[in-house]
């Protein structure tokens, strides 16, 4: 317990040397060694936004706890978390997708949290039913369409992506990645397994080009005419809509987005969300922290700086996020993805969708 920080430190300068992160408060000398009674909070982040750094020194001045952060994919934490055991120094562990956070409960690497403010703040179906983990921000996995494409701008629903009329026209990512096992995931909740094989293999005898590069390149294919539709997450097109780079922003006035499954089950909403780390040294500045993050200040700032939703009820999404129009939700409870997520892959990989 007592050499907490001399592993996080390794860890950090491995990081730096990688995958330059988001600068890392470096330890405090002075409040070596690591202890409960420390008014310290260790953040291990699969999270790399700005929003998050302006809360964490919010959350300073407030309570007088100190953030220190460790960023690193979600992917990465997991091994990381895994590797450290009883050693590592994380007291909330961040990240985003429902998946990812299946996959550290799985790993038994969460402490449960009960709190009446977690649960007053966030709606049931995007926490997980034993305390493990909160969801914090949400997201829909959305279509998007070529406006050019008179056909494409019919869409409706995930299953209309694998109608024939649509053979050679759709784009997505890899099924490897996070948000597709997630969104399969959902649909074995809903539909069953053989609902949701039957699903990826018609989507899949679509496809325009072998699964490539990320959620925006699914978009900016569609700006260019290399296919007429994606399965995306709305933000992205929302943030290239405003970029900086007007090649981006020209991008997306190409393309229009629809939320899926409106006269069905309603859209694949997912989230980003946190839960206390199972050796957290300070848990009780950790649930402080988790607690902090879903006050209405803390929701405000990360609709407006994120264009993910609030998962509070009583705050409103950023301007941009509101003008994509009222949608249904679907009701699928994020923390049965998990149990599901083996079988995603499995389908992903008997349909051949790489
Ligand atoms: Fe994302």
């Amino acid at each position: 317990m007592a050499v907490r920080w001399p592993v996080v430190l390794a860890i950090v300068s491995l990081l730096s040397a990688c995958s330059a992160p988001a600068p890392i408060p470096a330890p405090d000398a002075a409040s070596t060694p690591a202890g409960a009674s420390e008014a310290v909070v260790n953040v291990y982040s699969g999270r790399h936004y700005d929003a998050d750094g302006v809360l964490y020194q919010r959350f300073e001045a407030e309570t007088g706890i100190k953030v220190r952060v460790l960023e690193a994919p979600g992917a990465q934490l997991l091994e990381r978390l895994k590797a450290e055991g009883e050693a590592s120094a994380a007291d909330l562990i961040l990240t985003s997708d429902a998946g990812n956070l299946a996959q550290l409960k799985a790993a038994d690497l969460l402490a449960p949290v009960q709190s009446p403010i977690l649960d007053a703040a966030i709606p049931a179906k995007l926490r997980d039913s034993e305390g493990k983990w909160y969801g914090l921000t949400k997201r829909a996995r959305v279509i998007v369409f070529a406006k050019a494409d008179a056909a494409a701008a019919q869409v409706k629903s995930y299953a209309d992506l694998g109608l024939p009329r649509y053979k050679g026209r759709v784009c997505v990512r890899s099924s490897t990645n996070v948000y597709n096992l997630s969104l399969l995931s959902g649909m074995i909740s809903s539909q069953g397994a053989e609902a949701a094989q039957k699903w990826a293999k018609a989507v899949r005898a679509n496809f325009a080009r072998e699964p490539e590069g990320s959620d925006t390149d699914q978009i900016k294919a569609v700006a260019a005419g290399a296919c007429s539709l994606a399965i995306v997450n709305h933000y992205y097109l929302v943030r290239m809509l405003s970029s900086k780079d007007p090649s981006e922003r020209q991008a997306a006035a190409q393309v229009q987005l629809v939320f899926p499954d409106q006269a069905g089950g309603g859209t694949h909403i997912n989230v980003s969300g946190a839960g206390l780390a199972k050796f957290a040294a300070h848990r009780e500045n950790a649930q402080r922290l988790l607690e902090f993050l879903v006050n209405k200040p803390s929701q405000t700032l990360l609709a407006e700086m994120n264009d993910e939703f609030p998962v509070r009820a009583d705050v409103p999404a950023a301007g941009a996020v509101v003008a994509l129009g009222p949608f249904k939700e679907s009701n699928v409870p994020l923390d049965s993805f998990g149990a599901n997520q083996a079988k995603a892959q499995a389908i992903f990989d008997a349909v051949d969708w790489r």
